[in-house]
């Protein structure tokens, strides 16, 4: 996989991932189909992005509102099945803008985010599902809201916002075993009753299968390590 893949590698990678999804779910006694696959396309080009569609993957993810913005509104026309998400720091500048783009935010992470998320989703009659990211691993320079200052947050966005929170997210810290940060945002949902755990990337989705997930975000081992 150090190539960037072409068409049939991108579908046997999808098929791969997909067979591994399945055995963690059967693993973990879940329903078939109970994990949504998200193929992070982040720097790839709109032709690989059509590679991945033309093999039937529909739920994609992007790190950058502006990369988004200029990859994806043609495929969103051609493919209006398709799922878009944003995965990345979400800067307030830039809401609006992400507001019309996506169909789920999965970085709300401070009350200035969800008020300019609940203005500009007025103006524009249309509001993406968001999840709020949580800094499990309560490093510095990572983005995400503390586990201790979830609820209140959680609170802020439900409560006072109206927005519609369908879930949590969080990116485990690198070389760390990702288990207990699986397990963590687990029971954070669990305590907020919110249902999407969007948890586990190309080295350790099947774990964060078997912790519970709903949601696996995997860019590498479906297109190839980033150019
Ligand atoms: C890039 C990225 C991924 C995918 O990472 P891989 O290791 O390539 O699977 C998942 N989640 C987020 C937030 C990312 O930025």
């Amino acid at each position: 996989m150090d190539e960037p893949a072409g068409s049939d590698l991108i579908a046997a990678n999808l098929a791969r991932v997909r067979a591994e999804i399945a055995a963690a779910e059967r693993e973990a006694a879940r329903p078939p189909g109970s994990v949504v696959l998200l193929a992070v396309s982040k720097t790839y080009p709109a032709e690989t992005v059509a590679e991945a569609i033309g093999a039937g993957q529909r739920v994609f993810g992007e790190n950058r509102v502006q990369e988004a913005e200029d990859k994806w509104p043609s495929l969103q026309e051609r493919f209006p099945d398709i799922r878009l998400h944003l995965i990345g720091p979400l800067q307030r500048n830039k809401v609006r803008r992400a507001v019309r783009l996506f169909d789920v935010i999965e970085t709300v992470d401070r009350p200035e985010i969800a008020r300019a998320i609940a203005q500009a989703a007025a103006d524009e009659g249309r509001c993406p599902e968001l999840l709020v990211q949580v800094n499990t691993g309560a490093e510095a320079q990572k983005a995400g809201v503390l586990p201790e200052a979830t609820a209140v947050l959680l609170q802020e966005c439900r409560v006072h916002w109206r927005l519609p929170v369908r879930g949590l997210m969080c990116i485990p810290p690198v070389d760390a075993d990702p288990t207990p940060h699986f397990q963590s945002l687990r029971d954070l949902a669990r305590q907020h009753e919110l249902h999407e755990l969007s948890m586990g990337m190309s080295a350790d989705f099947p774990i964060a299968v078997r912790c519970g997930a709903t949601l696996v975000r995997v860019g590498t081992a479906i297109f190839g390590h980033r150019p």
